[in-house]
């Protein structure tokens, strides 16, 4: 048990997957998912809707963020599996530093086989600021191939990040982790993603003082502009309904939105793109 969660342990068959659709659009060739099912449990997490093309069993889309399943062998498969040229992606099915990773531990060891068979790129997808607990291991991987970490920041509204991702650290835990590993120097990407009901050019001035990056952003997914695949789970909608926040899932309003924050970014001479477009400056050699 982790801070209440069940934590269960598998023998994957393998660890690094090809990657199809957003994230090899975006210029990755592999992604590295550590466990099955994410303990931050977001009310809009996006993977539970892709059930089995997740790789996910029911019981993981059914009780999403309730218990998670860690992938024991990761680190040993990692041996066998990895290749310079691959640009890796971690993870876009689960959070690597999610709260069941302070017991489970199954980082410490994939960093370490990273290290000694380095790919192209790897980067590492966290909102978790439990990742400068491994702050050594990801200063020598830095050393061996081109690491970058990309840290979500969602809001800037604390009473927002409490309602839709209520397990998930406040902003400035997660800016104080940025800057932790900023100083070590780790490159360090914010990752407006997705933009939930916030003062979209404050989370953008957040963003732009705290990298020195590009902005990667994405607005919620919503049928609208996104046909199929993964999009915002029916809780995270709800609530929206139910705390007057749907214009966040009207595609009219995220462009507006976007468009703000595009300017805001441009104005300090940084980049900012949504989508794979937004994603594809982490995948870069
Ligand atoms: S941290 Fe990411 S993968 Fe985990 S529940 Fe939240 S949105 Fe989903």
């Amino acid at each position: 048990m982790s801070a209440g969660f069940p934590i269960f342990q598998t023998q994957a068959r393998s660890i690094l997957s090809p990657t199809t659709g957003f994230i090899a659009a975006a210029g990755f060739t592999h992604s590295l998912t550590p466990a099955r099912n994410c303990t931050f449990g977001c009310t809009y997490c996006y993977v539970p809707t892709l059930r089995i093309y997740g790789g996910l069993k029911p019981e993981d889309w059914k009780r999403w963020g309730q218990f998670t399943t860690v992938k024991a062998n990761a680190a040993a498969l990692l041996g066998r599996q990895l290749q310079p040229a691959q640009r890796i992606y971690c993870s876009p099915l689960v959070d690597p530093y999610q709260p069941a990773e302070a017991d489970a531990k199954l980082m410490p060891a994939i960093l370490e086989a990273l290290c000694a068979n380095p790919p192209a790129v790897f980067v590492v997808q966290t909102r978790g600021p439990l990742i400068v607990r491994d702050l050594d291991a990801l200063r020598a991987l830095a050393r061996r191939t081109r690491l970058r970490v990309s840290f979500s920041l969602t809001t800037d509204r604390e009473d927002v990040r409490k309602l839709f991702e209520p397990r998930c650290a406040p902003l400035q835990e997660r800016l104080e982790a940025m800057a932790a590993l900023r100083e070590a120097g780790i490159e360090v990407y914010a990752a407006l993603a997705p933009i939930l009901p916030c003062d979209p050019e404050a989370l953008t001035q957040i963003a732009l003082e705290n990298t020195s990056f590009p902005i990667v952003a994405d607005p919620l997914h919503i049928r609208a502009t996104k046909a199929c695949g993964a999009t915002t789970r029916e809780q995270g909608v709800r609530l929206a309904a139910l705390r007057g926040f749907t214009r966040w899932l009207e595609a009219e309003f995220q462009t507006e939105c976007t468009a703000a924050m595009r300017r805001l970014a441009g104005n300090a001479g940084r980049g900012f793109a949504t989508g794979p477009e937004g994603f594809s400056c982490l995948a870069q050699l």
